[in-house]
């Protein structure tokens, strides 16, 4: 399998299609499923950096991984009830600020990411309007008067493919004002690009005067190899806070035993389950989707196996909503 997605005497798309077909093999599907991925790249294309790929190669259940990242025909399907923006975010995500909760600002610093998730939920979010200048000029512009906000969230996109400088810059932005408390961070960089957390990037996140949490997005144990672990300890020997968030789905994390060593190696990494995602419902992700009282009872046979810290809130995120909806069993 390619690990490099540029190689040197191809060009992109046969690279493209020759990846593919190396993921096709290993989950047995057949060509007319690859020819139909193809369609489905050309809406979201597809993205795996080769962190992520050593990853597949190495895993015990390489499916779990390349589920998350092989543009499938079966996208193009469409369900009842998956729309392209469930979560109603398009008209605040063209300014790059999202407001939904009391005292947390989101700031989505960049729409790019090291790799695409076929089931995320920004897939189809406008590309325009997001320059850097024009993000900050708007960040600028709600904090002048905005006296209660504890806390900004660096988003995306996945801030850690920004340069250290951008990043920094965006931290002494945001730590100029005083009303903010924390800083957190939402990404799934060290999964994604473990090589891109460097000494010199734990010192620029926590230059600041503002206690720093890194939220990192994890679904499979198998993601946080050895090379991932040591980038989580870099970090938290800088004094970042670790916590995870984690989206439920078909295939690659429905299960007890999945969810039991996904949660023990988080903790192994210093990393505190924090959320389990009830995955939103955008279109072309219907296949992922685990019902509701699936989740449930996987939820509560963790309880019965692993430690309270361990076991994360199993939420679900509703528009107009003040906060994200923990999921309760009926009648709770
Ligand atoms: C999830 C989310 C947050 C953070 O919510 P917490 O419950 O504090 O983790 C903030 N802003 C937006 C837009 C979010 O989607
Ligand atoms: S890393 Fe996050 S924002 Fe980027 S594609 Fe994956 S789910 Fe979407």
């Amino acid at each position: 399998m390619s690990t490099d997605g540029q190689g040197k005497n191809q060009t992109p798309s046969r690279v493209l299609e020759s990846q593919l077909a190396d993921l096709g093999r290993v989950l047995h599907l057949d060509e007319p499923d690859l020819r139909s991925g193809l369609s489905a790249a050309e809406e979201f294309p597809f993205l795996a950096p080769p962190s992520y790929i050593r990853k597949i190669e190495a895993a015990g259940q390489p499916q779990a991984l390349i589920l998350q990242v092989l543009p499938q025909g079966i996208e193009m399907r469409d369900t009842k009830g998956f729309s392209q923006d469930p979560l109603a975010e398009a008209r605040a995500a063209g300014s790059g600020l999202i407001e939904k909760y009391r005292g947390r600002l989101l700031v989505m610093v960049t729409r790019a990411c090291a790799g695409h998730c076929r089931f995320c939920f920004r897939r189809h979010l406008p590309e325009a309007n997001l320059r850097q200048s024009r993000v900050e000029d708007a960040f600028r512009a709600r904090m002048a008067h905005e006296s209660d906000i504890s806390e900004v969230i660096l988003s995306g996109g996945d801030p850690l493919v920004l340069s250290d400088d951008r990043l920094e810059r965006w931290i002494r932005l945001v730590a100029a004002y005083p009303q903010v408390q924390r800083l957190r961070i939402h990404t799934r960089g060290p999964v994604f690009s473990p090589e891109r957390i460097t000494p010199a990037l734990a010192s620029a996140l926590t230059a600041s005067r503002l206690p720093v949490v890194l939220a990192l997005h994890a679904n499979h144990a198998d993601e946080l190899d050895d090379e991932t672990r040591a980038s989580l300890d870099l970090l938290r020997r800088a004094g970042v806070m670790l916590i995870s968030q984690t989206v439920l789905l078909t295939g690659v994390n429905d299960t007890t035993d999945v969810l039991v060593r996904l949660f023990t190696r988080l903790v192994e990494c210093g990393v505190i389950p924090y959320y389990l995602h009830q995955l939103d419902r955008i279109a072309g992700a219907a296949h992922f989707e685990v019902g509701r009282n699936r989740g449930l009872a996987l939820v509560q046979e963790l309880r019965h196996r692993l430690p309270g810290y361990m076991v994360p809130r199993y939420v679900e995120e509703v528009p107009g909503e003040p906060s994200k909806r923990p999921i309760e069993p009926l009648g709770a």
